[in-house]
């Protein structure tokens, strides 16, 4: 099955990337009356001719290790970066768009130019473009890892800190690297209400963002009564099933333009 995912995902690629399609999944601001939706996430699907319908969590890994992750991830920005502007223009100036980014798309060397190369071509404004990045291994090489944030930033484009509180996070990335929005994992919020740690937990990092003037983000919020309980933290924007699944550009549109 891994051979045939390469191979294909190779083809895939070489062949501009046709099989790949970007939907998008609204973040709503909850701080602002009737809960208006801000933005959204681009997240990539794989539609392969040969093997169907699969998955970035199954694909991305892989992609990463044999470096296509690049040509993908390229295609991502570009297609996300060119709808955001099309919803700028559509009567939506305030609306942003989130693109994740692999640690190994930020290892290029030349990925600043690649980017400012992006929103010039499409015309995008910069503040409108969030990027995503989440703490693995590589962000040991701090000094590495901000300096590279911080020509980033330069461009007038926002960086979030994606699945906060899992893999390798500590309390000191936020501190130390030149971060806009916290995106608190899922698994913090399936219990939000209940279990005492991740009302703590998300209250926290509330807490500390408002302190040092980042937003805060939280993913994967499924019910009424999570959102009910998000109220009553400084929590500003959500993102879930609950106000939206992740959408084709198309129906996206048809809902939030
Ligand atoms: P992520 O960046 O943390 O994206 C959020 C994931 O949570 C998405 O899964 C989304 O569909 C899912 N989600 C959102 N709300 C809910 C909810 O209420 N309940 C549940 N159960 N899930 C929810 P998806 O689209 O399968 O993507 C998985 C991961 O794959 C992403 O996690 C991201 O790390 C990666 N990924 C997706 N697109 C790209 C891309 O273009 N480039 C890169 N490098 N990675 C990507
Ligand atoms: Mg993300
Ligand atoms: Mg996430």
């Amino acid at each position: 099955k891994r051979l045939d995912l390469e191979k294909n995902m190779r083809y895939a690629t070489t062949n501009s990337c046709q099989e790949f399609e970007v939907y998008y999944q609204p973040i709503v601001d909850i701080s602002r009356p009737g809960d208006p939706c801000s933005g959204a996430e681009a997240l990539i699907r794989w539609n392969s001719e040969a093997m169907g319908m699969i998955s970035p969590s199954e694909f991305i890994p892989l992609a990463e290790y044999l470096g296509l992750i690049n040509p993908i991830g390229s295609f991502v920005l570009k297609e996300a970066c060119r709808r955001c502007k099309y919803w700028n223009d559509m009567g939506h100036p305030e609306y942003h768009v989130n693109v994740n980014l692999s640690v190994v798309q930020l290892l290029q060397n030349d990925i600043v130019e690649q980017i400012a190369e992006v929103i010039s071509e499409t015309g995008i404004n910069p503040k409108n473009l969030t990027l995503e990045v989440t703490e693995s291994l590589a962000i040991n090489d701090m000094n590495r890892m901000k300096k590279i944030l911080a020509d980033i930033k330069k461009l007038g484009v926002r960086v979030a800190l994606d699945d906060f509180g899992t893999g390798y996070s500590s309390l000191n990335h936020i501190r130390e690297m030149p971060i806009d929005v916290i995106k608190i994992d899922r698994c913090f919020i399936i219990d939000i209400g209940k279990d005492e740690f991740s009302t703590a937990f998300v209250k926290m990092v509330a807490e500390l963002a408002q302190t040092i003037g980042v937003h805060v983000c939280v993913e994967g919020v499924e019910t009424k009564e999570q959102v009910d309980a998000l109220k009553q933290t400084k929590i500003q924007l959500i993102q879930g099933f609950y106000f939206g699944k992740p959408l084709h550009k198309e129906e996206f549109d048809e809902k939030y333009l």
